[in-house]
């Protein structure tokens, strides 16, 4: 397995990789990786003949204020797990090499990125897509595969994805739980113990939600059933919208593909999950 560091070696050996008839599959990743990156890697393989794992703690996507400095990085552990993983390449670059001084381009989706995440974090989805769109002329994939959990991000990369043309298939990935059904995440180690424990309840009222629900439900009962439940542990809820699973519409009775959206915090942790509802 190679650490790769620089965005010209990167190019030259995904495309040498393809001057020899391979396909190149990439996994985005910030690091301190878990269980949860890990499937995203396992089914990237079995669609593609060279795995790329990239690994970059994005600074473009974090606020001031936010997490960027005690964002975990764990590289050897990292390297450890892609090398029994199969992994062909790590993109390892540094800040400098991804964003040299003077760098002034970004690239922006408009409306999927705006609200829930966005909503709360303006200059998030901006960060996402830019670094996403950097990665994707270096590592130069076929497939791209990003997880469910993050299910805003995933819409919001679909769309630069077609928009801006790129040859890239993206592949979802589902998302991978701990044995208690808490959403695997790097920052679940924010979490104390009780924390960890009262969080759990975000996946249980989501999968009660989801047995509520049928052709026609009202959502905004089930919106509220799970305020309810997440507020009474303690949780601080961020947003919880029902949406068109595609457009990211908001809606108030269940037709068609819906997806019920969920962030809140416990302690220091923001948590995202979410559901199919129908
Ligand atoms: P991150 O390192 O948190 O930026 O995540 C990198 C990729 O892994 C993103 O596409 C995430 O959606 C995905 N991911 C993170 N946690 C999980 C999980 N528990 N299950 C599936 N995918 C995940």
């Amino acid at each position: 397995m190679q650490v790769v560091e620089s965005i010209q070696e990167m190019q030259l050996l995904s495309q040498s990789w393809k001057t020899k008839g391979c396909s190149v599959g990439a996994v985005p990743t910030m690091g301190a990786l878990h269980e949860g990156h890990m499937s995203l890697v396992d089914l990237c393989s079995q669609n593609a003949d060279k795995l790329v794992v990239t690994i970059f703690v994005n600074p473009t996507q974090f606020a001031p204020g936010e997490d960027l400095d005690k964002y975990p990085r764990t590289f050897d552990r990292d390297k450890k797990l892609c090398e029994e993983a199969g992994v062909d390449a790590i993109f390892f670059p540094s800040v400098s090499e991804m964003y040299p001084g003077d760098s002034t381009s970004w690239v922006s989706e408009e409306i999927l990125s705006q609200g829930f995440c966005g909503g709360s974090r303006p200059t998030h989805f901006r960060g996402v897509t830019t670094i996403v769109t950097k990665l994707y002329n270096a590592v130069l994939p076929d497939v791209a595969v990003f997880g469910e959990k993050d299910y805003q991000q995933l819409q919001v990369l679909r769309r630069i994805t077609r928009d801006l043309n790129f040859p890239i298939q993206i592949l979802p990935g589902p998302i991978f739980r701990e044995s208690s059904g808490l959403a695997m995440s790097s920052r679940n180690r924010y979490l104390s113990e009780q924390e960890r424990k009262d969080s759990l309840i975000i996946y249980k009222s989501l999968k009660e939600a989801a047995s509520r629900v049928e052709e026609n439900s009202d959502l905004k009962a089930i919106r509220q059933f799970l305020t309810d439940e997440i507020s009474s542990v303690g949780g601080n809820v961020d947003y919880i919208e029902t949406v068109n699973a595609d457009s990211l519409e908001k809606i108030d009775v269940a037709q068609g593909s819906v997806r019920c959206l969920v962030a809140a915090h416990f302690g220091p942790a923001r948590l995202l999950d979410n559901i199919q509802l129908l």
